[in-house]
């Protein structure tokens, strides 16, 4: 793999907190490698420089008179027009709504979605993050689509539910990309599908907005996206904010899930009158220097190109996957194939034979200084499948974690990619778990039933001393 470093210094050249240094369980330091870039990501510089430039100006938004409250209700809308870009909607058919992140966006639309007596079905695949599953449980009849052995949709069982389900259904709700696969659904094949028997769609996008084009398309076209969420904490903005982008004809009816100030034209003591979107869904003051992260990162997404990111993050995916398959005692869930690298994220679970993911992910912290997660990633029912689990063990693993024991939780260890991730580092992960499989680590682990995380002994580090505060 040649000639990649180059472009990978550029995009680093483009963060923050790419070369920090952090302590490990010998005592040295490392430069901090982070591969949880499906979790959280760094922060972009454009991102602090314009929160820099927008501080001193910041005020209060909306109605405030003063020029501040002007220039920062300014900002706040111009970062709305920013994300409403950035997914291709159209500003008739679509109306942008700040939040805090994916999962508040998504239980706004399921308070908020227009069910009716007959309409009253959400099918959902069984890839679904939490965040876009038990919102919809709460408000809706849940059906599940089945996956196929590997993980991916079961398109033709994804037939049979619409099918069967047809005139019940009121949404689909749908990952754009899986946070423990990185597989990408075919969101507008699936909406063509969807509209044809009356229903909408929402593809959940906080995994695919950070790497790929999202196209919302208006809503004559039949492969539209009636609604879209995504997470700027995911998009090298993290401050805080996430966005619904959502159809203005149905935010257009209906009281605000949060009813507050900001939400109506005129109240009496008898009644109210509420306002038109994005207000009547944007209740109190909003976090206007999230917007302006948000917007920041988008411009520069935008500037380096959303398919050079794609194409960039597929050579790394396929560099790791041609690395971690070589490594014996490594299994990988999901596509293995790096020559399919450019179809998925670049999201890998793995899991090495005959080690806890807990542990795993620990040796890889504190002897590495490489960050990834490990566990269930937010996906129960996914993970348990694509571990093939039979419902009896599923059972005993739950009736476990209810006795407060979580030892033995079924899970694997997950490496995601950033934009900025080098070459480098996936050569330090391919070291560390050749390591790891040969059982040449240093540290004595001891685990921590109730959360099921290990510690190695002797590791004291004095937070304290890494901040001002
Ligand atoms: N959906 C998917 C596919 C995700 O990966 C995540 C975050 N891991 C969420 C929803 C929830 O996002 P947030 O935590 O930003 O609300």
């Amino acid at each position: 793999m040649m000639n990649h470093h180059q472009t990978t210094a550029n995009y680093q050249s483009l963060f923050i907190g790419i070369d920090t240094q952090v302590p490990l369980l010998d005592g040295s330091l490392q430069r901090y490698i982070n591969l949880d870039n499906a979790a959280s990501t760094p922060p972009l510089k454009a991102v602090q420089s314009a929160i820099d430039s927008f501080l001193p100006f910041y005020s209060s938004v909306h109605r405030g008179m003063g020029f501040k409250s002007q220039l920062s209700t300014y900002a706040y809308e111009v970062a709305r027009d920013a994300v409403m870009e950035f997914v291709h909607a159209n500003p008739n058919d679509h109306v942008c709504i700040f939040g805090k992140n994916t999962t508040e966006a998504i239980n706004k639309l399921a308070h908020r979605f227009p069910f009716s007596q007959k309409r009253n079905v959400v099918l959902l695949s069984s890839m679904e993050h939490h965040s876009n599953d038990l919102p919809w449980r709460k408000v809706a009849k849940t059906i599940h689509v089945a996956l196929t052995p590997e993980g991916r949709l079961n398109e033709a069982d994804f037939d049979v539910q619409l099918e069967r389900y047809a005139d019940q259904i009121a949404l689909v709700a749908i990952t754009g990309a899986s946070n423990v696969t990185g597989f990408i659904n075919p969101i507008h094949k699936l909406a063509e599908k969807v509209h044809a028997v009356g229903a909408h769609i929402l593809a959940d996008c906080a995994q695919l907005a950070p790497h790929r084009e999202v196209h919302m398309l208006p809503l004559e076209n039949p492969l539209h996206l009636d609604y879209v969420a995504i997470s700027a904490h995911k998009m090298y903005a993290p401050f805080g904010t996430g966005a619904l982008v959502a159809r203005r004809d149905v935010l257009s009816e209906g009281v605000p899930d949060h009813p507050g100030g900001g939400t109506v034209e005129i109240v009496t003591l008898e009644d109210v009158v509420w306002a038109d979107p994005p207000a009547r869904d944007e209740a109190g003051s909003p976090h206007t220097v999230g917007a302006v992260a948000l917007m920041a990162a988008i411009q520069q997404l935008e500037s380096i190109g959303m398919n050079r990111i794609a194409q960039h993050e597929a050579e790394l995916t396929a560099y790791a996957l041609e690395r971690l398959t070589k490594i014996s005692g490594i299994r990988i869930y999901g596509d293995n194939l790096p020559n399919n690298a450019s179809e998925r994220l670049g999201v890998i679970p793995f899991e090495v034979l005959g080690i806890s993911h807990f542990k795993v992910s620990a040796i890889l912290s504190y002897e590495f200084g490489i960050g990834v997660r490990s566990g269930c990633f937010c996906a129960h029912p996914y993970i348990l499948h694509l571990l093939n689990l039979s419902s009896e063990e599923a059972q005993s693993v739950r009736r476990q974690i209810i006795s407060g024991d979580k030892s033995d939780m079924p899970g694997l260890t997950r490496a995601s990619f950033g934009l900025y991730n080098s070459f480098d580092e996936i050569d330090a992960l391919a070291y560390a778990l050749e390591r790891v499989t040969a059982g040449k680590y240093a540290g004595k682990y001891h685990q921590v039933k109730t959360s099921g995380e290990f510690f190695p002994d002797g590791w004291n580090p004095a937070f304290e001393d890494y901040l001002p505060f």
